[in-house]
């Protein structure tokens, strides 16, 4: 549902971006290569054209992308909380980059709604909020990072504005977002800006190291655990689970990012449809839903867990108690028995 008027015009924007403004990128909870790429991507896109800029995540990010160029300059709202919120309070201009309901960035959402600054949307969900003064949204581009690309070379008309620094970023979100460009959002046209990101500086097979070969050792073991330990396999509705205690976390001094990827290795099983990973975190379980083809796996993160993503891979959560939560979630799948067996 795209709205009718942007409430700024793309040239109010461009004439705003023609004088140095102060300016905020901020991006969704636990950030992922897609987050972090549009975000440190658009970062140094912006600090080129003499802005003052910052980037606030609303919370700490997987190891693994914390390669990625001008990562010393992120502030993470939980540990700098008080310079987060004036910067926020002070800024002319928030870019609000792969998410779009402020719920998905905490407390800091509701210090953005408030802040005077025009909010500038640049996302790939679904059913965006209402809070944004300018939106680039899409739901068919394959990654925030490709947005903040076409935003760059094709709204503002700057393609030689995107150096080494601002390629490697995108090029990062778009591969993380596109499962390493084998997704059906991997279109031809995504391939073609990945060849233009890689023409412009981006070292893709770098990249591809600095993220998937970057493992600690604790994580492989814990990976290791899942697979033979805390799969179940569901063969009835074609699902397989992963359930993974606090203990078990902590057991494998599991740090964040350290579970990103598990849910996928329940989805390669040869016929399986729909995968999760429930995980029991501090304060909730948290769950990852993984599908195949025309399954909605958002559909039962919103429905059941409070939550949302994309078709093939969404999220949500639960206040309830762990086995609860997976005795809930085997319980639905009866009612997409249909689905999961056709
Ligand atoms: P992940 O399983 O990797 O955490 O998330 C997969 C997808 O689901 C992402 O696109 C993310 O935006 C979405 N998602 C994950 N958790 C939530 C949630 O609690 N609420 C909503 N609305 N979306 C979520
Ligand atoms: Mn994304």
């Amino acid at each position: 549902m795209q709205r009718l008027k942007n409430m700024l015009t793309l040239t109010e924007l461009k004439s705003l971006l023609a004088t140095p403004q102060r300016i905020v990128i901020t991006t969704h909870h636990k950030p992922d290569g897609d987050a972090m790429g549009s975000s440190l991507g658009l970062y140094g896109y912006l600090i080129q054209k003499g802005h003052h800029v910052k980037v606030i995540t609303p919370t700490d990010y997987p190891s693994f992308l914390h390669w990625m160029p001008n990562n010393g300059e992120v502030i993470i709202f939980t540990e700098e909380q008080e310079q987060a919120a004036r910067l926020v309070e002070e800024a002319s201009i928030i870019f609000c980059l792969d998410f779009n309901t402020l719920s998905r960035i905490n407390e800091l959402g509701e210090l953005v709604r408030a802040a005077q600054a025009k909010k500038i949307m640049i996302d790939h969900h679904l059913e965006p909020e209402d809070f944004d003064d300018y939106r680039h949204w899409d739901i068919n581009a394959c990654a925030a990072a490709q947005l903040v690309y076409d935003f760059i070379a094709n709204q503002l008309e700057d393609v030689a504005g995107i150096n080494k620094d601002v390629a490697s970023c995108l090029y990062t979100g778009i591969m993380t977002d596109s499962g390493s460009f084998r997704f059906p959002s991997a279109t031809s046209e995504v391939y073609r800006i990945a060849a233009n990101l890689i023409d412009l500086g981006a070292e893709h097979w770098k990249i591809h190291q600095l993220v998937y070969d970057n493992a600690s050792e604790d994580r492989l073991r814990f990976l290791g655990y899942c697979l033979s330990n805390k799969l179940e396999v569901l063969r009835e509705y074609n699902t397989a689970i992963i359930t993974v205690t606090k203990e078990e976390l902590a057991r494998y001094n599991s740090a964040t990012g350290d579970t990103e990827g598990v849910v996928n290795y329940a989805l390669s099983i040869n016929g399986i449809r729909l995968a999760a990973l429930i995980i029991e975190r501090t304060d909730k379980v948290k769950l990852s839903v993984r599908s195949t083809g025309d399954f909605p796996a958002n559909e039962i993160c919103k429905k059941y867990f409070n939550g949302g993503g994309h078709r093939n891979a969404a999220g949500g959560a639960s206040d309830k108690p762990l086995n609860e939560v997976v005795e809930d979630f085997k319980a639905l799948l009866k009612d997409y028995k249909n689905q999961l067996i056709a």
